[in-house]
């Protein structure tokens, strides 16, 4: 198959091993899943699916980020302990992919599980020079890796200002330049901390994924990604600190996800503008939101409009009227996944076999669509 990979900017062949091993960034679990997520999950399905379909073992990582700014804010709002509001979160967040036909993943490793990978991968980066203390936190000296900028091919003012609006704090007065990024920070008052060498704190965004990815499927993985807003800072990042201490490519093959957008507006907490899957999935079954939601492709960005959920409807009654296995459309729809996931492209050929009346049920199943 082919995919469209962010480092090279382009597409091409994608093909692992027999074991294949994918890392997608997962929730910080503290509110429901909107449909920015669901498209991202989806579309790490789809590819899960194919990868099956193709013969692979599939090993596909989604962790779940539950020590963060976000979750510590929100349960001190709700007056409740963080890792309690993180296990309400996951179980339904568990509850509403499994819904929507997801299948399961193969690990789903949480950020606090990965205290002591992580205490090691900040000391290795400091004995290499990678990294160094300031101020009580450990940082990624950012000009010390100089392929840092490979996968987003920004220029350093791009990059600046995307740190800044993405919580990177170029702005601290700790940092010995404004790119470097934190590894370990001390905890504020009342927040969870961790005993290291440098002192008590908890980790920095970036470096749980490393952690997680590398202890989770080795130090050089097939295939990561999540939606096309962590291309920078968060995976440019983690390559850096990856590879700083193995000397090894991270990842193969980087997959984003375009954002989706409520009126031209992307999707997000901090705006309040959001739809949630669990809302749609109780209006329609989930074969009919699945529809709606593979009828974008998966790189670009696009608007969710309520009226998607009718289209999507009609379509699969109409294919519900020809559910039989047709071999032919099965492997025209393998043809649009083997070009970029092209979903949209697959729904299409379902369109078409059911108007000729030629059965869509096993091309349907290959998009995870029951009939
Ligand atoms: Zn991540």
């Amino acid at each position: 198959m082919r995919l469209y990979d962010t480092a090279r900017g382009e597409i091409v062949p994608f093909e692992p091993g027999p074991v294949a091993t994918l890392y997608s960034c997962g929730i910080t679990p503290y509110d429901a899943a909107h449909l920015g997520h669901t498209a991202v999950y989806l579309a790490f399905d789809l590819l899960h699916r194919r990868l099956l379909d193709l013969g692979h073992e599939v090993r596909l990582v989604r962790n779940v980020t539950d020590v963060d700014d976000d979750i510590l804010r929100k349960a001190r709002e709700l007056d409740v302990f963080y890792l309690d509001l993180a296990a309400e979160e996951m179980a339904r967040f568990d509850a509403t992919m499994d819904t929507l036909g997801l299948l399961p993943v193969y690990r789903e490793p949480r950020a606090t599980s990965a205290i002591p990978d992580v205490l090691t991968l900040v000391g290795a980066l400091l004995d290499r020079g990678h990294a160094y203390r300031s101020h009580g936190a450990v940082y990624f000296h950012a000009t010390s890796f100089p392929q840092f900028g490979q996968l987003s091919h920004l220029s350093r003012a791009a990059m600046l200002e995307l740190a800044a609006e993405r919580g990177g704090h170029p702005e601290d007065p700790a940092k010995r330049d404004p790119l470097d990024f934190v590894l370990w920070q001390p905890s504020a008052p009342g927040e969870p901390s961790w005993e290291s060498r440098w002192g008590p704190g908890r980790p920095g965004w970036h470096i749980e994924c490393s952690a997680l990815a590398m202890r989770e499927l080795g130090q050089t993985i097939d295939l990561h990604g999540g939606g096309s807003d962590l291309v920078f800072p968060h995976h440019e990042c983690e390559i850096a600190q990856a590879e700083a201490v193995t000397g090894r490519t991270f990842s193969r093959h980087w997959l984003h996800v375009g954002m989706v957008r409520l009126d031209g507006v992307k999707m997000s907490k901090s705006l309040g503008n959001l739809v949630f899957a669990d809302d749609l999935l109780k209006q329609c079954e989930p074969a009919v939101v699945r529809t709606a939601l593979l009828s974008h492709h998966y790189r670009q960005d696009w608007d969710w409009v309520p009226g998607d959920v009718e289209v999507a409807a009609d379509r699969v009654a109409r294919w519900r009227r020809h559910p039989g296995d047709d071999g032919v459309v099965a492997d025209a729809v393998r043809a649009r996944l083997d070009d970029d996931l092209d979903a949209p492209g697959a729904l299409v050929v379902l369109d078409e076999a059911a108007g000729s009346g030629a059965g869509v049920g096993s091309g349907a199943a290959l998009l995870g669509i029951s009939l």
